[in-house]
């Protein structure tokens, strides 16, 4: 469910016209609704009720500052992977006891960045990593907190540039050699064991997989404390999947993935973290274009709009669906022809829609892709000079601009022309 509907045939964010901030801003833009991000986080502390939990968002899905401080100040957690999303963690308010620090790829500047400014737990990848920052604690007079992210070996059956939990796969230390890794970790100076960490991919519309990683966890952390670890926390990544399209089978609902959790690790007396990004961000973003030309093809028209791959990356990369909805509602029984979604960039991959089904549009006209909130202002880039594109956030009857667009000057005055040149 999200706040973006039509009311008197303008779709709106929450209270407010879509044309009436596009008058403003300019296309394309991201626009976000308060309400739907603290639905979404309401349904997963509701869901993980009463087990003591964190709901840690997943920030890579959505960093924006603004966004991250509606979520901080409901009382959320953030799951960061980098330095940059640390910062931004900390610019919203978000204690760093309530800040969880993932990925492959750590560097010992961010691993003192994060202890300087207080973290809740670092999961770690690898033996390497769980060196290096039992190193920098040390060498802090620190003890780092740490889960160590274990890869349960399980098909998250998503797609494969998103799936994490396979034995192939770049992330976490395999199950089957967990034991030998804690007891390593348990012998270093600079860390604290207090938590198993699992993510097994992104996107997921059948509880199965998790059900299969969850189970492998509980009995990971029943011999963890068997050999005398102390184990307080389990995190359980993120990756429940939305509807990208209204006629989507339903994905399950957190309250069932809530009831899952309860199931297979409730008994076990941890304090329960999630990483949900998707979930929280995804339906609580539109990104709404404008219709450059309608282009007459051979057996198709094409709908050029001023959004473009470097903007919404995930059709191209992804193959990922987005339904795309006039902004001005269609007439009852109003006709609808194919089109061919694509952007100005110059790449046959910068279509986001073939033979989509819209009604008749004309230059100037508004359109809206669904579901973007997610991986979508974050992946974005300046790929042809494109500036990068705005966002806004809606509450209630009120809206603002919370990344401007870059000028061209803002732009050029980036690169630097060598003195010698
Ligand atoms: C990407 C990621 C998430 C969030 O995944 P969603 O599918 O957006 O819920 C959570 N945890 C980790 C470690 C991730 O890499």
């Amino acid at each position: 469910m999200d706040h973006f509907l039509y009311r008197s045939g303008t779709l709106h964010a929450e209270d407010v016209p879509i044309p009436e901030i596009a008058a403003v801003v300019g296309t394309p833009f991201y626009v976000y609704s308060t309400a739907t991000l603290e639905r979404h986080y309401r349904l997963f502390t509701e869901a993980l009720d009463p087990l003591p939990h964190l709901v840690c968002f997943a920030v890579k899905s959505n960093s924006n500052v603004a966004v991250l401080k509606v979520l901080g100040d409901l009382g959320a957690g953030m799951d960061v992977v980098s330095g940059g999303e640390y910062l931004r963690a900390k610019a919203a308010g978000v204690p760093g006891d309530r800040i969880v620090f993932s990925g492959v790829g750590k560097t010992r500047e961010e691993m003192r960045l994060a202890l300087e400014g207080g973290i809740r737990q670092f999961n770690v990848e690898s033996e390497p990593e769980l060196l290096a920052l039992s190193e920098v604690a040390a060498g802090m007079g620190l003890r780092a907190p740490i889960a160590l992210r274990v890869n349960p070996d399980v098909d998250a059956r998503t797609h494969e540039k998103i799936a994490t939990g396979k034995s192939e796969n770049k992330f976490g230390i395999p199950i089957a050699r967990a034991r030998e890794v804690y007891a390593l970790a348990a012998g270093l100076p600079g860390i604290e064991v207090c938590a198993v960490d699992v993510h097994i991919g992104s996107q997921l519309t059948d509880l199965e997989p998790f059900e299969q990683a969850y189970l492998k966890v509980a009995d990971l952390t029943r011999a963890l404390r068997a050999d005398g670890h102390t184990i307080r926390r389990l995190d359980l990544g993120g990756g429940l999947g939305i509807p990208y399209t209204r006629s989507n089978e339903a994905p399950p609902l957190p309250a069932e993935y809530g009831a899952l959790i309860k199931r297979t690790v409730g008994d076990l007396g941890c304090e329960i973290e999630i990483e949900p990004g998707r979930l929280i961000s995804g339906n609580a973003g539109l990104l709404v274009s404008g219709v450059i030309y309608v282009k007459a093809g051979e057996g198709r028209d094409f709908l050029i709009v001023d959004a473009a791959m470097n903007d919404l990356v995930r059709p191209s990369m992804y193959g990922a669906h987005h339904d795309i909805v006039p902004v001005v509602e269609p007439a009852a029984g109003a006709l609808a022809q194919p089109f061919d979604v694509v952007g100005p960039v110059c790449e046959t991959g910068d279509t986001f829609a073939k033979a989509r089904h819209l009604p008749a549009l004309a230059a100037g006209d508004l359109v809206a892709f669904r579901s973007a909130g997610a991986y979508g202002a974050v992946m974005a880039s300046e790929y042809n000079t494109r500036p990068l594109v705005p966002e806004v956030l809606v509450r209630g009857d009120h809206f603002a601009v919370i990344r401007a667009r870059p000028t061209f000057d803002e732009i050029l005055n980036r690169d630097t022309i060598p003195e010698w040149l």
